[in-house]
């Protein structure tokens, strides 16, 4: 599929620039993310982007820590994130912070003010919103705008010694109050904050605005193509402007829509309140559109690769189906999952033919998708824990599960036949009695019946128990950010069930954390992370078909 579809914009100036030879042809983009939060499914795409065109084009990707705010950034976050990219398959060819370019940094500005081209003021923020003007009214000059150059150096040396308060000064760009682009309004490039660094520690307590410190980053780099989203198409102009008077590389700054998926909600900080007041167990829930909570949930990183392949980008903000993401989860895993039989909801088949001591051990194969997936053994006997969903005692004519009198396969094994079932004193069915074909063995079978059903099943005698957590949509509408009220009135009450008594085969206890397996006719499950050696946990990763397509479909 990708290898056919047409260029989007970014490769068509990518290989524009390349065929006019700027830069002599050399491709270099860059992943920057601010570490205070974990990784989503939205920085993903981002990712796939940024290291997929350098791939693609024989460039470079670095990675790089946009690191200038001290208050919301920790080194538990930077972890993360170098985590998540390398589990979605990327290697970065250089690990740079934002603030090791401090110093290179404040060397920009004093160069910036020596041109007269930024200027510190004394207005609180306050004021400086206050004589901003509006898209109708042109800005005011701040009294302070006219210092002389040596006075502006004295006073942003003072400020980087920490003679003043949080607040007390800044440093902005000296451009025009009345641009009508608004962000051109003389700018702010510096603020005080007395704050420790993760990285810098106490070194500093002037801290660069984003606007100041994005693009300089860039050019110190020599990144070709600066890719970020839609909402900084108009810091276009100031990106240009600062590298233009500081004439250093010339990096180019290119926006694409954000991406948003339906039934999340994506903002580090609603995520960090989510986290925070307990609506889920961590960053790494396997709710949570975090990459983390995705791996966790048992996502191969390649269904993220195919699913930012797939969306592809856009130049308007769109959101996402996450039946999409859903789809190319499946799509992997239908390849990779080995099958196994487990039983969920579980009730008892008796075969009253099969002597009772007696086993079979069945060569049940891994994977129909797989012809190098190998065979297990399952082993079968008297007594088995089948769906209590797959018995009916007043079956409807095409249900082709076990009622009384019903053939049905019972999966790897043998045809049965139902004869009927044997209930408590208020009525609950509590087994199911059936007899077996014996010439009907799975493989070998000479009954020459053919039957509609097949179910799956696990012997009584050799099954584990596991818990199994049932996942659904961490929201109960579509865009909880766009509803009326607080986006976490919309949170599902439903979005975890917790089955404490699952039977699973006995081979399934060599699963490991992180595999991932299809539970027949159940869905695909992922070893949990808080799984023991004896008692395994199962989240469910994603169902085998769309059931929220159906449901909208019924209405
Ligand atoms: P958030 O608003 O979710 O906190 P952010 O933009 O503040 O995200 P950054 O760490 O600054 O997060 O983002 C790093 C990179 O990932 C940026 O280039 C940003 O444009 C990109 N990015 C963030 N969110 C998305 C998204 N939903 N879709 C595509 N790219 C995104
Ligand atoms: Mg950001």
């Amino acid at each position: 599929m990708s290898e056919e579809r047409s260029l989007n914009f970014l490769e068509e100036i990518i290989e524009n620039d390349i065929a006019e030879g700027v830069n002599n042809g050399r491709i270099h983009t860059r992943f920057p993310p601010e570490p205070n939060g974990y990784l989503h499914i939205g920085h993903a795409t981002s990712i796939c982007l940024n290291f997929g065109l350098a791939k693609k084009y024989n460039g470079k990707c670095n990675l790089r820590f946009d690191d200038t705010n001290p208050v919301t950034e920790e080194t538990e976050y930077v972890e993360s994130i170098k985590n998540d990219i390398k589990w979605l398959g990327f290697q970065w060819d250089n690990e740079f912070y934002a603030s090791d370019y401090f110093d290179k940094l404040y060397n920009f500005a004093v160069a910036l003010i020596r041109k007269g081209l930024a200027y510190v003021d004394d207005l609180s923020a306050e004021q400086i919103a206050a004589t901003k003007g509006s898209t109708t009214a042109p800005g005011t000059n701040s009294p302070n705008r006219d210092r002389s150059i040596e006075e502006n150096l004295q006073l942003f040396s003072e400020m980087r010694d920490g003679k003043y308060k949080d607040g007390e000064k800044t440093l902005r760009a000296k451009i025009d109050m009345a641009h009508p682009n608004l962000l051109l309004r003389d700018p702010l490039m510096y603020r005080i904050k007395h704050e420790h660094h993760h990285r810098t520690g106490d070194k500093w307590c002037i801290y660069p605005m984003y606007d100041y410190a994005h693009g300089q980053s860039d050019s110190i780099e020599e990144i070709t193509h600066s890719i970020c989203t839609l909402e900084f198409i108009h810091h276009r102009p100031l990106y240009n402007w600062f590298i233009e008077q500081l004439g250093i590389f010339p990096s180019h700054q290119y926006e694409f829509a954000r991406r948003n998926l339906t039934y999340t909600v994506m903002s580090k900080r609603k995520l960090l309140q989510l986290v925070n007041e307990n609506h889920v167990s961590g960053w790494d829930d396997p709710r949570m559109p975090t990459i983390s909570g995705m791996r966790r949930r048992g996502y191969p990183p390649a269904a993220l690769r195919q699913f930012s392949d797939t969306i592809g980008i856009a130049k308007r903000e769109n959101i996402v189906d996450i039946s999409m993401l859903e789809f190319c989860v499946r799509e992997n895993l239908n390849k990779t999952a080995n099958r196994v039989m487990a039983v969920l909801d579980p009730l008892k088949l008796v075969i009253t033919n099969y002597p009772e001591g007696q086993e079979d051990i069945f060569d049940a194969e891994n994977n129909p998708e797989d012809p190098n997936g190998g065979t297990r053994p399952v082993p079968f006997s008297r007594e088995l824990w089948i769906e209590r969903e797959d018995f009916m005692e007043n079956p409807p004519k095409k249900f082709f599960r076990l009622g009384p009198g019903n053939l049905v396969r019972l999966k790897s094994a043998y045809i049965v036949k139902c004869e009927g079932c044997i209930k408590d004193e208020q009525g609950n069915i509590t087994e199911v009695h059936c007899t077996y074909l014996p010439e009907s063995k799975s493989g070998q079978d000479t009954s020459g019946l053919s039957v509609k059903g097949t179910i799956h099943w696990v012997s009584i005698g050799h099954a584990q128990t596991a818990e199994v957590r049932m996942y659904d949509r961490l929201f109960r509408v579509e865009d909880p950010s766009n509803e009326e009220g607080n986006f976490k009135d919309y949170i599902n009450p439903d979005s975890m069930n917790v089955l404490p008594r699952v039977y699973i085969e006995p081979e399934l206890m060599k699963a490991r954390p992180g595999d991932t397996v299809q539970f027949m006719r159940k869905g695909y499950f992922c070893v949990d992370i808080d799984s023991t050696k004896n008692k395994l946990i199962f989240n469910r990763t994603v169902t085998l078909k769309d059931a929220w397509a159906k449901e909208v479909k019924r209405g």
